[in-house]
């Protein structure tokens, strides 16, 4: 089948998906895709005055948020920093004054009603702590702000599911920062699973896994259950929940899941250290997941074809990924390997560009609101397999 033809079909049908996404009411249970969501398109527009971008405020002036996001806006081409809320004024003020932004647009965390006042601010990237998103969604929200909100959306379905009544009760947007989406070796692996080349797609494999380390203050809060939501899985084991369902364009319908933590380990006495996950696909795809707090780094991902297998080490990392296939040529015993070289780009830049252009445009962002609700349902989904200790049906 010509391959053109197959994408044209497959962005019907993702438009259809869309509508029925955007459908969802805060209790509605989540719909089911029957086909793979169609491989994305990268956005070719011109770079927009200063005066014409949108602007936006950052909440929560932490580790990703100084070193990857921040000095990010340089590379965008629709976006401009207007403004910081944070718990720390003096911070607030020396990163407007090297960024170029007002001083009166620092604001505390309990002065976000008053970005109400600011309408040279549209909208807010929220990087605080997972346990705080809400929160600081329903404020911005309240003020008329659109939504930028870090991974995991929530610590619990229930408050995905009201920030994303409270974006659209005041018809503002809500993004989820999957950055990975964006990013574009993971964009040409989501086109290469579509494209056929792999033949079907059979399995799938996908590792996170760091050492936690408590006298770092990015991990004291993510050791934290209330504040992080849990330890590994909706930290960094989301990378491999959320990639599994764009590589394939699939919901899952099963989960089966174990946990362990080192017995005594301080770090994990309230959130789990290791978590391994199968999800099943509608099409029999299973994927095989692990997340760590207590291994050396990986971040991989591969997809198991019929004719290839597709690997990328690293998935999901902030720059220098590595795209390959490999597979064996008709007649030949040894598998051949093809590096994909592509050129790398500011993934944080095209996050917040397709950010911006929702807003401009009132499209419907790729990573909306509801997709960090459903990866928030189906970690739930997760912890309830790993503690019953059988598989359990997810609504995907
Ligand atoms: P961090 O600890 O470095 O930053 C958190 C910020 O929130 C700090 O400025 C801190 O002062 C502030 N904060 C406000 N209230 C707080 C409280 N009660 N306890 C602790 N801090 C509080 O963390 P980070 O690594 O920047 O992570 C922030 C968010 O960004 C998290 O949701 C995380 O999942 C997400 N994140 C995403 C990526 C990604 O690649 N997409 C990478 C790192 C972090």
């Amino acid at each position: 089948m010509n391959p053109e033809s197959i994408n044209r079909r497959q962005l019907f049908v993702a438009a259809g998906t869309l509508a029925a996404t955007s459908a969802l009411s805060a209790n509605a249970q989540t719909p089911a895709p029957t086909q793979p969501r169609a491989a994305p398109k990268p956005d070719e527009g011109k770079p927009l005055a200063p005066k014409d971008r949108v602007g936006i405020a950052i909440v929560g002036i932490g580790a990703y948020a100084s070193q990857q996001i921040i000095p990010s806006f340089a590379e965008t081409k629709y976006c401009r920093l207007a403004g910081f809320v944070t718990g720390d004024a003096a911070k607030g003020r020396d990163f407007a004054n090297r960024f170029g932004v007002a001083e009166a647009n620092v604001f505390g965390y309990d002065q976000m009603a008053e970005l109400a006042n600011r309408p040279d601010i549209d909208a807010v990237y929220i990087i605080t702590p997972n346990g705080l998103h809400r929160e600081h969604t329903e404020a911005a929200a309240k003020a008329g702000k659109h939504v930028l909100c870090e991974k995991p959306i929530a610590t619990s379905p229930q408050d995905a599911e009201a920030m994303i009544k409270a974006c659209a009760d005041a018809k503002r947007l809500l993004m989820m920062g999957y950055r990975c989406q964006y990013e574009p070796y993971n964009l040409r692996a989501i086109e290469i699973c579509r494209s056929g080349r792999l033949g079907r797609l059979v399995s799938m494999t996908s590792e996170h896994s760091r050492t936690a380390d408590p006298s770092d203050p990015r991990d004291t809060w993510r050791l934290n259950k209330k504040l992080a939501g849990g330890g590994s899985l909706p930290d960094i084991g989301i990378y491999s929940l959320n990639a599994m369902r764009y590589l394939t364009g699939e919901e899952p319908t099963e989960i089966q899941a174990s946990i362990s933590s080192p017995p005594g380990d301080p770090r994990f006495k309230e959130v789990e250290a290791t978590v391994h996950f199968t999800l099943r696909f509608p099409s029999g795809v299973l994927a095989n997941c692990q997340s760590s707090y207590d291994t050396a780094d990986v971040k991989r991902g591969q997809v198991f074809g019929t004719d290839a297998i597709l690997t990328l080490d690293p998935l999901s990392d902030y720059y220098r990924h590595n795209l390959s296939v490999s597979s064996k040529p008709k007649g030949s015993e040894t598998p051949v390997e093809e590096k994909i070289l592509i050129p790398e780009k500011n993934q944080f830049a095209l996050q917040l560009d397709h950010f911006a252009q929702c807003v401009r445009t009132g499209q419907t962002p790729r990573s909306p609101g509801e997709e960090g609700l459903r990866d928030v349902r189906y970690i739930e989904g997760i912890y309830r397999a790993a503690r019953e200790g059988k598989p359990v049906k997810v609504n995907g």
